[in-house]
């Protein structure tokens, strides 16, 4: 068992997160309950930020808010001086309530609406990472129709893949996002965004996956990046004011993995992106980065109330908690793994391999296979670690359950950041049949 940032366990035998008791968070906002852990965010932010001020290199580092946004998500990024990625109409309406700078939030997307481009330039933001050929002419028509220019960057795919262990090196590379770096439209896409007088090219970006846990992805990503933009400079003149690399850094949600410090990914990426500037005699860009996972996902911790539980002679002991694939749909989307203890009993003997089952009607609707646990009894607590991620921002509606509340927790204080659904809400949207009005 491993903790992280300030979780540890109180002399009560209960888990602590923030110096908080998290059976005491439970009892007051009810479970499901996602906690999380602020300082933790914090200290993950400035590491990435301080990796590159120590090497003075220009950055910035912009939280993919898909990862997990609300109001109070997006003013913390804003209080660590991050920048903010957003995907959607959805994403910026909730950073601009939020009262983030629209200057350090950049729009991504393989299919923005104009509506959502409309919105994204009437609010001032940073930039617009451009994604296809369809985009960067409804964007020029809508820059030329304000009579504006628009900051872009444009979004490249450079056939490295990261396959979170290894790297696949393709020539044609099977993505819906972005132009490709190597059959040309990489080519007619500066061409065409260098000769319209309503756009601003700023740089270059790609992402090359996510759950990355070695710097070598980054590294050859940057190689061929750095080679384009050494023909850019040869047929275009064009040499970008910032190279963008994307989010994607792995962290630990089990004991078996093992990620390295955010430094040394930032450190390769400046000592890559270095050697390739000297080389080409250009100026040093800024470097951007986009890391989601990495800032929230081990500060999240999810508390469930233990209920029903099933034991299948030989076969399988299943253990039912009140939320399952409505409140964290990685397992059953991409077999994603977790670890858990009993928040109110951490410290007692693990005697059992229980499997934990979610309350949908779904089979496949398991969070954690085979999970030592002390005997559970209903009432009890189970702490779900590492759920800050694409939890609640994946977070859904199926059987009718509502969506959970999320607490954030600090230096031995709670705060509610995101209230509990209410069945009210459920159906606030739903209209009656017509006959069934009077
Ligand atoms: C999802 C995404 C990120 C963040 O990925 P993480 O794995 O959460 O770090 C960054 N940039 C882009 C373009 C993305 O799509």
């Amino acid at each position: 068992m491993f903790f992280h940032g300030t979780s540890r366990v109180n002399d009560k035998g209960h888990l602590e997160i923030g110096g908080v008791d998290t059976v005491d968070l439970a009892k007051e906002y009810g479970t499901p309950l996602y906690i999380y852990d602020v300082a933790l965010i914090r200290a993950r932010a400035r590491a990435f930020k301080e990796a590159f001020q120590k090497h003075g290199v220009k950055a910035q580092v912009a939280y993919a808010s898909k990862a997990f946004s609300s109001i109070a998500m997006v003013q913390l990024a804003e209080e660590e001086g991050l920048s903010l990625d957003v995907v959607s109409g959805g994403e910026l309406y909730t950073a601009l309530q939020a009262g983030f700078p629209p200057e350090r939030i950049h729009f991504h997307g393989n299919n923005k609406s104009r509506e959502e481009l409309m919105m994204a330039l009437e609010s001032g933001i940073g930039c617009v990472v451009v994604d296809n050929f369809y985009e960067l002419e409804l964007l020029e028509q809508l820059s030329k129709q304000r009579g504006k220019t628009t900051a872009i960057l444009i979004r490249v795919t450079p056939g490295v893949e990261a396959h979170t262990h290894d790297y696949i090196l393709t020539g044609q590379e099977d993505s819906k996002f972005g132009f490709d770096l190597n059959n040309g439209q990489a080519d007619e896409a500066l061409r065409k965004a260098l000769s319209s007088s309503f756009f601003s090219v700023l740089g270059i970006h790609c992402h090359i996956g996510s759950q990355i846990f070695e710097t070598t992805g980054f590294v050859l990503a940057a190689q061929k990046i750095f080679q384009k933009i050494a023909d850019w400079k040869e047929t275009y003149g064009f040499v970008p004011a910032v190279v963008n690399l994307g989010g994607g850094f792995g962290i630990r949600y089990t004991s078996e993995d093992d990620p390295i410090p955010v430094s040394e990914y930032v450190e390769k990426i400046i000592e890559e992106v270095k050697k390739q500037v000297s080389e080409q005699n250009i100026p040093m860009p800024e470097i951007w980065i986009e890391p989601g996972r990495s800032l929230v996902g081990d500060a999240g911790t999810t508390i469930y109330s233990i209920g029903s539980q099933k034991v299948v002679p030989n076969v399988r002991h299943y253990v039912a908690v009140d939320g399952g694939m409505s409140d964290n749909i990685r397992p059953a989307l991409y077999e994603a793994k977790y670890e858990a203890v009993l928040a109110n009993r951490v410290l007692d003997e693990k005697n059992e391999i229980v499997s934990i089952a979610g309350k949908c009607c779904e089979s496949g609707d398991m969070l954690i296979w085979d999970l030592p646990l002390p005997k559970a009894n209903p009432g009890d607590y189970l702490a779900v670690f590492c759920t800050g991620a694409y939890g609640y921002s994946m977070a859904n509606n199926y059987n009718r359950i509502p969506r959970p509340a999320v607490v954030f927790v600090e230096n031995g204080e709670a705060q509610l950041v995101v209230k509990r659904e209410t069945y009210e809400d459920l159906v606030r949207l739903d209209l009656p049949l017509k006959t069934k009005v009077k």
